[in-house]
């Protein structure tokens, strides 16, 4: 383990390059700007690490995606459960269920960045001599099919 900054999960959370766990993998800060919310990088900035590896690369990350929001449907559950508790005789289920659908569409951006960045580190995985180490190329690239779904 290195410094907590460039351990897997911290560099997963703040969507790096998991190459080089330096780099920004997105091309704009902020995943709620309109467009921007997946427009990556096509090469690392840092490493050059490319983070498209082959045509349709990303086309899987609807199932990862997917998981995420059951993962934390089933957190926000658990802690509504545990702080305020569920009962049949009044409408906290209910209120669970309308809080956590808007808690949930209000962090989609975050959710398609974090898939797509969980995806590429399984693909590619981290160099830590990645200045003297040549980069993962993709394979079956079509220049102009960058970024196209
Ligand atoms: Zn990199």
């Amino acid at each position: 383990m290195g410094r907590l900054s460039e351990t897997y999960l911290v560099s997963v959370l703040k969507n790096q390059c998991p190459r080089c766990r330096k780099g920004k993998i997105y091309s704009s800060k902020n995943p709620y700007k309109y467009g921007e919310t997946v427009k990556m990088n096509n090469h690392c900035p840092v490493c050059n690490q490319p983070t498209q590896l082959e045509v349709g690369f990303y086309y899987g990350t609807g199932y990862v995606s997917y998981a995420l929001s059951v993962g934390f449907s089933v957190a926000t559950f658990i802690a509504w459960w545990v702080i305020i508790g569920f009962s049949l005789d009044d409408n906290r289920f209910f209120w669970w269920m309308g809080i956590n659908a808007a808690l949930m569409i209000s962090m989609q951006p975050l959710f398609m960045r974090l898939s797509r960045t969980l995806w590429l580190s399984w693909f590619v995985p981290y160099e830590k001599d990645w200045k003297n180490k040549g980069i993962i190329e993709g394979e079956r690239m079509i220049e102009g099919q960058e970024n196209n779904w």
